[in-house]
């Protein structure tokens, strides 16, 4: 995963790696107070939101505590994934934090947790094999992670000028063109989620596939590998509501707006 909160499998908090969550600098906050838009879509995303990720802290407490039938830690299983796929040369790193697993593309290195990196449980082994799925569509330049890297700096910018943008155009007079504007940029946070499933999701069937091809876990194993990065993925279906509640309120915000202004 990329990023922090989320996940599991991804540091969120590397930004421009692949973070986590999401590798932008963060949602900007929209000095409009609470409205009915903000209650009616923002807030039911954000509960949304929250169960995912308390679904994920159980998954993950779960099968943290269930060793895996082999007895092999996380790095073990990672570094076996990787040999197999010819990727020696990519090196796996222990680095601090709970849940801060991440595949660096800028480095090309996998990022464990202590957890995860020393760990023998059925959790350990899957997010190591989630976060050696992101070396491997880095190695194969696999298309969606091409396109969520290259949006990356667009997202960043987009979600850090959109505001200002927004909020100039609809305090000036004749100016809701720039205000629109701010909204396509706003967009971009939501485009950027959406990218990141195909690429989340995809790690996720690698690590399953390859867990079992090479005999790494068994089906019970397996069986709960699957449900810690299901649960892990979901949240980036939240993460993607979130967006784009968020993007509907703004973009309602404006037009009621320019309504208005008629
Ligand atoms: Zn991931």
């Amino acid at each position: 995963m990329y990023e922090a909160l989320t996940l599991v499998a991804d540091g969120m908090n590397n930004y421009g790696a692949y973070s986590a969550n999401n590798g932008f600098t963060g949602t900007p906050y929209l000095g409009f107070g609470i409205d009915y838009y903000y209650i009616l879509l923002v807030i039911p995303a954000m509960i949304i939101a929250l169960i995912a990720q308390a679904r994920v802290k159980s998954a993950y407490n779960k099968y943290s505590k269930i060793a895996n039938s082999r007895g092999l830690s996380g790095a073990q299983a990672a570094r076996m994934i990787l040999d197999d796929h010819g990727l020696t040369n990519v090196p796996i790193n222990m680095v601090q934090g709970t849940l801060s697993d991440h595949f660096n593309p800028k480095d090309n290195t996998v990022n464990l947790s202590p957890d995860v990196y020393s760990g023998t449980s059925i959790a350990s082994i899957g997010i190591a094999a989630h976060e050696v799925g992101h070396a491997i569509q880095h190695a194969e330049h696999y298309f969606p992670n091409k396109v969520r890297s290259a949006i990356i700096p667009i997202t960043n910018f987009g979600s850090q000028i959109s505001m200002i943008l927004i909020i100039l155009g609809l305090v000036l007079s004749q100016t809701l063109w720039l205000a629109y504007i701010g909204v396509a940029l706003y967009s971009t946070v939501t485009i950027f989620q959406l990218v990141t499933l195909p690429v989340e999701f995809n790690a996720s069937k690698r690590a399953m596939n390859h867990i079992k091809a090479i005999g790494i876990a068994n089906d019970e194993d397996a069986k709960g590998v699957r449900k810690v990065l299901t649960a892990a993925a979901m949240t980036y279906v939240a993460a993607l509501i979130t967006a784009l509640a968020s993007f509907l309120r703004i973009l309602l915000i404006v037009r009621g707006s320019s309504n208005r202004r008629r």
